[in-house]
């Protein structure tokens, strides 16, 4: 069964189709498809979850997967929430919205730099699905006070773990796709594709 992997975030569609390794399904994305752009006018992950995943179902004609998601800070009230991938404007890269974070948090202690990571999953069987697959998960840790790692993308660098002492650009890339928030949310997915004979 095609199905189309609706980001063009390369970073995300090699996490994505390396955790779905596992099943039936042909996953395609941009670099096999050309998907629009989709402008993520929403305030919440569902509604550009949604968004992204009927703009894609509508332009292949295909069932498609999508992923919205970011980072919560504690002691910014949830900032950046759904505005992580544009924190520091339009013009951000992983770099300076990681200094706009920090700078925000300098000087603020350890215990006060609680942090999560958020991800929706959306799956539409087609572009006006009435009834879209929704689920979710939640990746917890801290922001360090400076970036360590290679690993990941985005907020890696700067997403400290107590558990492993390292931040989420340290542990290694399977480690991270068997605990993270992306990891959880597709792996309830499976389940739910299981129930429909997708497997
Ligand atoms: P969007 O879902 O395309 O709106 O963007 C999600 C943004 O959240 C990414 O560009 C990253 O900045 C951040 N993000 C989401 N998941 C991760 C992750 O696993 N590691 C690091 N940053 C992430």
């Amino acid at each position: 069964m095609d199905i189309i992997l609706a980001s063009k975030n390369q970073d995300k569609i090699k996490e994505i189709s390396r955790i779905l390794e596992g099943i039936n399904i042909n996953l395609k994305n941009c670099n096999d498809v050309v998907i629009p752009e989709v402008e993520e006018t929403g305030s919440t992950f569902i509604e550009n979850a949604i968004l992204k995943a009927r703009s894609a179902s509508n332009a292949t004609g295909l069932p498609s997967i999508a992923d919205d998601s970011g980072i919560e800070v504690d002691y910014l009230l949830g900032r950046p929430g759904v505005l992580s991938a544009r924190y520091s404007g339009i013009n951000a890269t992983n770099q300076s919205n990681n200094e706009k974070l920090l700078a925000e948090l300098d000087g603020v202690e350890f215990n006060d730099r609680k942090a999560c990571y958020r991800c929706v999953i959306v799956y539409m069987r087609f572009p006006d699905d009435p009834f879209p697959v929704i689920t979710s998960g939640t990746w917890e840790g801290y922001i360090a006070s400076e970036p360590k790692g290679k690993n990941g993308f985005g907020y890696d660098p700067i997403f400290y773990l107590p558990d492993y002492k390292k931040t989420s650009a340290e542990i290694t890339v399977n480690e991270k796709n068997k605990i993270s928030h992306r990891a959880i949310a597709l792996n309830k997915l499976q389940e739910i594709f299981k129930e429909m004979s997708i497997e």
